[in-house]
């Protein structure tokens, strides 16, 4: 199956909102043809909006959150409901380990948000993957098959279709320490393995399994040459507008 590849750039607690907008203006001028290949930004809450309405919905790029709350409304001071994403922006990234590491999300708080993100017609990007003790004590097998089930747990096939899952091994994340490319397609090829297993072989095959950590222009083309890694979650190089496109273009196929 042709999987059109996705690169989604995760600014994460950076940048203000000129600056966002300036950094989507730059990523924006310099990118190819988009289709073979879909790219989307994932700006902090303050900027989603703003960069939403300044332009790039006619260029194809898409944008995403970086979390969303499950309820749809009331007393959650600070949080954002999927109720007020739902429409305009595509994707929600749900259970990205520094979420999990220093905000205590868990499996169910992952599952629940996944459902709510789905409730509202917003795509679940589901993060998942090992820390670095784990991968050290040869874990990662057992830490993906919990974490696997546990975020898509209650979906059905047309739920599952929505969904995209991330391989971010937390070890590789904002280090400098990216996976090797066999480690990275393992794994990508085991999440698929467990999508299977939870939610039918349709889904597994379209799923889009993204590899993150430490990806860079000098490493994106051969991580994303793995028959299973269909796209980077780009951190620290999605705020360099050059860095950002090279590894777009990486991961753009060749064309016929
Ligand atoms: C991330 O935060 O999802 C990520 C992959 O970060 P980095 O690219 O900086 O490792």
């Amino acid at each position: 199956m042709n999987r059109i590849p996705l690169v989604a750039g995760n600014w994460k607690m950076n940048k203000t909102v000129p600056e966002s907008l300036a950094l989507a203006a730059d990523i924006v001028a310099g990118l190819p043809r988009l289709d073979d290949v879909e790219v989307a930004l994932l700006p902090p809450f303050t900027s989603l909006w703003p960069v939403s309405t300044s332009g790039i919905g006619d260029t194809g790029v898409v944008l995403g959150a970086q979390d969303l709350y499950w309820e749809v409304s009331g007393a959650y001071t600070g949080e954002i409901s999927p109720a007020m994403l739902s429409g305009w922006c595509r994707y929600a990234l749900i259970g990205h380990s520094e979420r999990r590491r220093l905000f205590g999300e868990t499996d169910d708080t992952v599952n629940r948000k996944v459902q709510a993100a789905l409730a509202h017609d917003l795509r679940p990007m589901v993060a998942v993957g090992e820390t670095l003790e784990e991968n050290e004590s040869g874990r990662t097998e057992e830490v993906l098959s919990r974490q696997v089930p546990a975020g898509l747990a209650g979906l059905d096939e047309a739920q599952g279709l929505q969904v995209v899952m991330a391989y971010e091994p937390v070890w590789a994340i904002g280090t400098g320490r990216t996976a090797t490319p066999e480690h990275a397609e393992q794994s990508c090829a085991l999440i698929r393995r467990l999508v299977a297993q939870a939610l039918g072989p349709a889904v597994a095959e379209s799923v889009r399994v993204l590899y993150g950590g430490s990806v860079t222009p000098a490493n994106a083309a051969e991580l994303m040459a793995q028959a299973n890694v269909d796209g980077a979650l780009v951190g620290g190089a999605s705020l360099v507008a050059a860095d950002f496109l090279a590894i777009v273009a990486a991961a753009a196929p060749p064309l016929a």
